[in-house]
């Protein structure tokens, strides 16, 4: 029977708690392994030597550090042979066929008698895409590749047509820092499958173009003005569309945990007896500096980084924050919502002791079109920042991770901002 020539059988397979034999360590069974304990099965992996990462999974999975012998598919539903060993393979399609399990073949399809699909996860759906057992793995990735992009970005529409899997409540998405490539896959799902997306202005609002068109979009920038009257009233928006039955994501730049108000949502939601789910985004005090090539800790340089904001004035009594205790931190400081405050915060930091020369750097609209990095230091901060018309939103980083990044411009420094000869 010419085997390349059959048609094959698509099947979804319930392996939990089922005996799953993977017969090789390496690379092929390192990308099988994980997606059989996600479906439950009882993975046995049966090889003399296996690399760190399946290592790493004893206990998950059970490892028999030796060769492959038949009696291990006694009792298995399902063989994967994986080794790099053809002659270890037909032993194990072997042991399968006499034993009527069937067996996948990392090394030849036309001899196995299951095929892995390319399988990928979007809109509650599994997307299983087949060559047919042709032996072009890269096609089939592609396809499937392209369908999964087309549903996460709504050009492929999955409407549901019962609606069982769906779920009132509020979602908290994190949009990252502006620039619509860097939200996380579970908060663009999230945006494509709420009925409701309540966003702000700092939200990466590109992406608001692909939302399918049936979806109500309010836009908090339009809101009354007035912070605390405007949460009031966002709180009562998602708690009254939730109530109704909708699906409401609230959409926020950066992490809706981090200066994002996120939480007094989270609270007017389960007052309410709302369920809220989070998707934790990219926060700009972290992603911003690390697009603009600033790492927020560096080896031998900066063990601690410290995220401030700086929307009020150091001396204002309603400062929560330890100024002078900030002051003797000497690892990076990341300052938010601090462009109007720089010039106090400066003269702050400066009194308590960081020397004038402390590298800044101010990065402006990080990830978006028009970003720009200004270098200065503590001592010139206040009159670069007028000189280059410094505007929000930025994100301050202070310290030496700055001179790590630009040794050019802070190299007349020498070794006061070098790593210190005792660090490692
Ligand atoms: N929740 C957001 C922060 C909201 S506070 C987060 O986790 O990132 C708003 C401040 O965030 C701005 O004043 C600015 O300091 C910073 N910020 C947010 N996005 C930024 C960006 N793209 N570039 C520079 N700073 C940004």
């Amino acid at each position: 029977m010419d085997k390349g020539d059959d048609q094959l059988y698509p099947a979804g397979l319930r392996l939990t708690g089922r005996r799953v034999v993977v017969v090789g360590g390496g690379h092929v069974a390192q990308r099988r392994v994980p997606q059989l304990i996600a479906a439950g099965a009882r993975v046995v992996v049966v090889s003399p030597e296996v690399t760190p990462a399946i290592e790493g999974l004893v206990g998950e999975i059970a490892w028999e550090a030796r060769p492959f012998e038949a009696s291990d598919l006694d009792d298995a539903w399902y063989a994967v042979a994986a080794t790099d060993d053809p002659a270890v393979n037909d032993a194990v399609s072997a042991a399968a066929e006499q034993r009527r399990i069937f067996c996948v073949r990392s090394d030849d399809a036309a001899l196995a008698t299951a095929w892995t699909p390319a399988v990928g996860r979007a809109a509650d759906l599994v997307i299983a895409v087949h060559d047919g057992g042709g032996g072009d793995p890269r096609r089939s990735a592609a396809v499937r590749d392209q369908v999964l992009d087309g549903l996460r970005e709504g050009t492929i529409v999955a409407t549901r047509h019962r609606d069982s899997g769906r779920r009132a409540g509020v979602t908290l998405v994190g949009g990252g820092p502006g620039n619509p490539d860097l939200i996380s896959l579970a908060g663009r799902r999230a945006l494509m499958e709420a009925d409701v997306v309540v966003a702000d202005r700092l939200a990466p609002r590109e992406i608001l173009g692909d939302l399918p068109s049936d979806v109500e979009l309010i836009d908090v920038a339009k809101l009354p003005r007035g912070r605390s009257a405007q949460q009031v009233e966002i709180n009562r928006i998602i708690v009254e569309r939730a109530k109704a039955g909708l699906r409401v994501a609230r959409f926020k730049g950066g992490d809706n945990f981090v200066f994002g108000r996120g939480y007094e949502e989270v609270i007017a939601c389960r007052d309410a007896g709302i369920p809220v789910t989070v998707i934790p985004g990219l926060t700009s005090p972290v992603a911003v500096p690390a697009i603009a090539g600033i790492p927020v800790t560096h080896r031998g340089v900066a063990h601690d980084f410290t995220v401030v904001s700086g929307h009020l004035a150091p001396d204002d009594p309603g400062s929560l924050t330890d100024w002078d205790a900030v002051a003797r931190l000497r690892g990076t400081l990341l300052l938010m919502m601090a462009v109007e405050r720089a010039p106090d915060i400066a003269a702050t930091l400066l009194a308590g002791g960081r020397p004038a020369s402390t590298p800044v750097a101010v990065v402006c609209d990080g990830t978006m079109p028009g970003e720009r990095t200004v270098l200065s230091t503590l001592g010139t901060l206040a009159e670069d920042l007028v000189a280059q018309q410094v505007r929000p939103p930025a994100i301050i980083v202070v310290g030496d991770v700055v001179a790590v990044a630009h040794p050019e411009r802070y190299a007349e420094q020498g070794a006061e901002h070098g790593p210190g000869p005792a660090d490692g």
